[in-house]
């Protein structure tokens, strides 16, 4: 195992910032470090690179424990949000930086600056200042900065968090393939769950202070182990009363309940385009939203309400519309943990004899 973080707690006064957290990741994967702002995620990234001392708990770094090692000694490269360069140096002099306090020979710098030129795209840009750069431009040097020393961990807190969303899309892609194409071992924290989905092999999903879930973006997608993780991946509604959603309303584990359900758990059409008629209930199109590769439906059944997808392809439903509403499955909260019950009333019809 390349890391492990092992019953870390870190409290500020009394806020309980980081409650022991444990995890393992292995080498050359990149981590999705994802969670509302305010859960910890910074906090943990600073204790892992020795910036920030936890309360209890310990680090390991290939099998040592690093609790003690200074932070320049960890082999931990770090990008933050906010570009953080040397303002008065250009963009050599920046990369070169952990090389130089390092006191490597001149020659070898060079050797190494003009590698990472070369792997980030900014060759020509040696000589100019931060100020004389783009955003994304920036990010990139910090990203070499950070590289330089040949890391054995890569941090990136919210790297592309103040980048406008085009270029943004743009670096993560790049991002991930030349992470995979150095197979260094990187955290990269978020609180945008697309862009933790898009780049990581594996998600840690953090929230208050709390490791809710580890697993690849699928398997949190499709199996959340807490009703946190339900309810925060995912573009959910939150169904205040499950036990009159016609299908449910004797699922004894719905009752008190909450549910939350998902766009794609949610057919919503006219009578005769719903798979499962007998199983569908009607209900009143409140809201229509055009999100560029289909519609979202805001929709209205009884007392609650649910949100559901439509394919352009289809007949588009006015607001106001009267619709069949099925409810393929769900996920009851209880306890702080999510079960998904399918609907029972969602059976073949019965086949017809001539
Ligand atoms: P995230 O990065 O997920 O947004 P942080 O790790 O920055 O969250 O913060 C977690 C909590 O700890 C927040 O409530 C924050 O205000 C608090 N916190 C973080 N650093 C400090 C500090 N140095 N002193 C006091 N409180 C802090
Ligand atoms: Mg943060």
């Amino acid at each position: 195992m390349h890391i492990e973080v092992r019953n870390v707690n870190k409290a500020f006064g009394t806020h309980q910032a980081v409650r022991d957290v444990s995890f393992t990741i292995e080498r050359g994967k990149l981590i999705g470090l994802l969670g509302p702002s305010g859960g910890g995620k910074s906090t943990l990234l600073r204790i892992l690179a020795g910036l920030e001392t936890p309360d209890s708990g310990d680090i390991f770094i290939n099998g040592q424990r690093v609790n003690d090692v200074k932070p320049q000694l960890r082999g931990i490269g770090f990008v933050f949000q906010n570009y953080a360069l040397f303002k008065h140096m250009n963009v050599f002099d920046n990369i070169a930086f952990g090389l130089t306090i390092r006191k490597a020979r001149k020659a070898e710098i060079k050797e190494r600056v003009n590698e990472l030129l070369e792997l980030t795209g900014l060759r020509g840009f040696e000589h100019r200042y931060p100020h004389q750069l783009s955003g994304g431009q920036r990010q990139r040097v910090a990203f070499a900065r950070a590289l330089a020393p040949k890391p054995e961990l890569l941090l990136l807190d919210e790297p592309f968090a103040a980048i406008d969303a085009k270029v943004r899309k743009e670096l993560r892609t790049w991002l991930k393939s030349l992470i995979a194409e150095l197979g260094i071992t990187s955290i990269f924290v978020t609180h945008d769950q697309d862009e933790a989905v898009e780049v990581a092999d594996e998600m840690l999903i953090v929230q208050q202070g709390r490791l809710e879930q580890q697993g690849s973006p699928i398997h949190i997608y499709t199996d959340p182990r807490t009703a946190f993780v339900a309810g925060f991946i995912g573009h959910s509604s939150v169904v205040e009363q499950p036990n009159s959603l016609r299908g449910f309303e004797n699922a004894a584990s719905l009752a008190g309940a909450k549910a939350i359900i998902r766009p794609e758990f949610v057919e919503v059409g006219r009578q005769e385009e719903i798979a499962f008629p007998s199983a569908a209930e009607k209900g009143k199109v409140r809201h229509v939203f055009f999100r560029g590769a289909h519609l979202e439906l805001d929709v209205e059944i009884g007392a609650n309400r649910v949100s559901a997808h439509r394919s352009l392809d289809q007949v588009p439903l006015q607001p106001g519309e009267e619709v069949s509403v099925l409810i393929h499955r769900l996920y009851v909260i209880s306890d702080e943990s999510a079960t998904m019950v399918e609907n029972p009333l969602k059976v073949d019809p019965l086949p017809v004899h001539i």
